[in-house]
């Protein structure tokens, strides 16, 4: 499209899908109005999600190493916590960063709007602000309204069931904190709690910690976690829930039978569910699937040729990063450029101690489809860099296809594991064998060589490490 017709993009939503697409249009050339209901820009991510809860994640490792540094000769002490300050401090990085956006967003002369869109008809938006209503043309539109914390239906309300948004607002450190959910947000809420000083206790509804994810990576993390926290009860549900004065009661159903715990608060954290709703989507003409999420095309177009999709609204997995990759892909189509939507590998990463991060093809569902694959995996315990960090629990695999030993998946589970990803993301996207990591100069002593050495075991051998084949 070119830049003299200047198209007119309204983007529902400032989340990660959001103002990344909006910048990338205005970069192109087109008048971009961008619509959120908070006055900042930046979405649940970085106010209520990834930015808070890696602040207090970073706090929560230093708190852990004190202790953990001790058997090794060094007494740091009792650390205080003074959760006012902190609770400033991390506000302070929301605002540096929500400040940063507005900047660049002005000087991309973007509008930016405090207000909710819904569609009125597939031609026109109603947006109401906290000045009045106005109305829009839909010359095109990209929809990035993201998610929110799924409910247990049934539960009371009390300001002692918390979501992710309560917990990571800290009201106060709970003497016995009870995590409804063993994924991503109840494992990273739990270590904070945990390392501020809670007794924190998980209850899972499957047979495992984060389903779904290759269980050769999570055993590290649930050993850790099961010394630190005070239970992970699995194949358990909570049957009641009773705020009191000043506790609240729950009863748990699992595999030992029924049981009566008193907790001081309650996070619940069982999934997310997509922003879908109130947004006159039915008057667009704009299909959502059996869960709410906006159907979209590789493109990431809907049903309404000129109503386009991303991030966690137009469905899983529910990531930032690949909402942001998508509302660009979105944004390229809208420009008239040939794109797709087709990564080859989306990193994930789980922001415990140790991280949990993988990309592309995993062991699980290589299994499901039957798949051929062949996996070399490389002990942490074999690293130089892990035993100079006291972490050698770690362990980093890649995921090759048999007869090439091209590289399909990656896996790693140890400290700074989400800032090892991104080569084993790359050797993904570039379709590299493993060779071409083996024979890839890494750098000594860091954790980056688990990578190298992993990749040495495809031809059976890694300079630090004999397969038990062959030892
Ligand atoms: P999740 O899907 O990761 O985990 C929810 C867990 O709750 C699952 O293990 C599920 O089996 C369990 N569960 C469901 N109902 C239950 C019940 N009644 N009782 C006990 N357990 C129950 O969801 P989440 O942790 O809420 O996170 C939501 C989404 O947010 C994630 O899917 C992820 O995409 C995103 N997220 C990502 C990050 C990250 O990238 N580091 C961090 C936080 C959240």
């Amino acid at each position: 499209m070119s830049t003299q017709t200047s198209p007119r993009l309204l983007v529902i939503g400032a989340g990660p899908a959001g103002y990344p697409a909006a910048f990338h249009a205005a970069d192109l050339g087109m008048s971009v109005t961008l619509l959120d209901l908070d006055p900042h820009m930046g979405g649940v991510c970085l106010q209520r999600g990834c930015i808070p809860s890696k602040a207090l994640l970073h706090i929560a490792r230093f708190l852990e190493e004190c202790r953990e540094i001790e058997p090794i000769g060094v007494r740091v002490g009792t650390p205080t916590i003074e959760l006012d300050r902190l609770r400033d401090w991390k506000q302070s990085v929301i605002r540096r960063l929500t400040g940063g956006l507005a900047s660049l967003c002005a000087a991309r002369r973007i509008e930016f709007i405090q207000g909710r869109a819904q569609f009125v008809s597939p031609d026109e938006v109603e947006i109401q602000t906290p000045h009045g209503t106005r109305r829009m043309p839909v010359d095109y539109a990209l929809i990035a309204t993201g998610s929110r914390p799924a409910s247990l239906p049934g539960w009371p309300t009390s300001p002692r069931i918390m979501d992710s948004t309560a917990a990571l607002d800290l009201p106060d450190i709970p003497k016995r904190l009870l995590v409804v959910g063993g994924g991503y947000i109840g494992l990273e809420l739990g270590s904070i709690y945990t390392a501020l000083g809670s007794r924190v206790s998980v209850v899972e509804l499957t047979d495992g910690l984060l389903p779904g994810v290759d269980r050769s990576l999570v055993a590290p993390l649930q050993r850790r976690l099961g010394r630190r926290f005070e239970h992970i009860r699995l194949r358990t549900r909570v049957a009641a829930v009773m705020p009191e004065a000043d506790s609240i009661r729950v009863t748990l159903e699992g595999p030992d039978g029924t049981q009566e715990e008193t907790y001081d608060r309650v996070l619940v954290s069982v999934g997310r569910r997509p922003n879908s709703e109130q947004l006159g989507l039915d008057r667009a003409g704009i299909e959502v699937d059996e869960r709410g999420f906006i159907r979209v095309d590789e493109r990431r177009r809907t049903s309404h040729p000129r109503v386009w999709a991303a991030g966690d609204v137009a469905g899983e997995p529910m990531l930032a990063h690949k909402a942001t990759y998508e509302a660009k892909i979105a944004v390229e189509a809208i420009a008239g450029r040939k794109v797709a939507y087709e990564p080859r590998a989306i990193p994930a990463v789980v922001f415990t101690d140790p991280e949990i991060a993988w990309a592309g093809l995993t062991q699980s569902e290589a299994e499901r489809a039957s798949r051929p694959v062949r996996i070399v995996r490389f002990p942490w315990s074999a690293s130089g860099r892990a035993l100079t960090l006291e972490r050698t629990e770690g362990l980093t695999q890649w995921i090759l296809e048999p007869e090439s030993n091209r590289i399909l998946g990656v896996g790693i589970v140890g400290v700074n594991a989400g800032d090892l990803l991104a080569e084993g993301a790359l050797a993904i996207e570039l379709g590299a064998v493993a060779d071409d990591v083996a024979w890839t100069i890494h750098a000594h002593p860091t954790l980056s060589e688990t990578l190298m050495e992993a990749a040495e075991l495809a031809s059976g051998h890694a300079t630090h490490y004999l397969p038990s084949s062959r030892s």
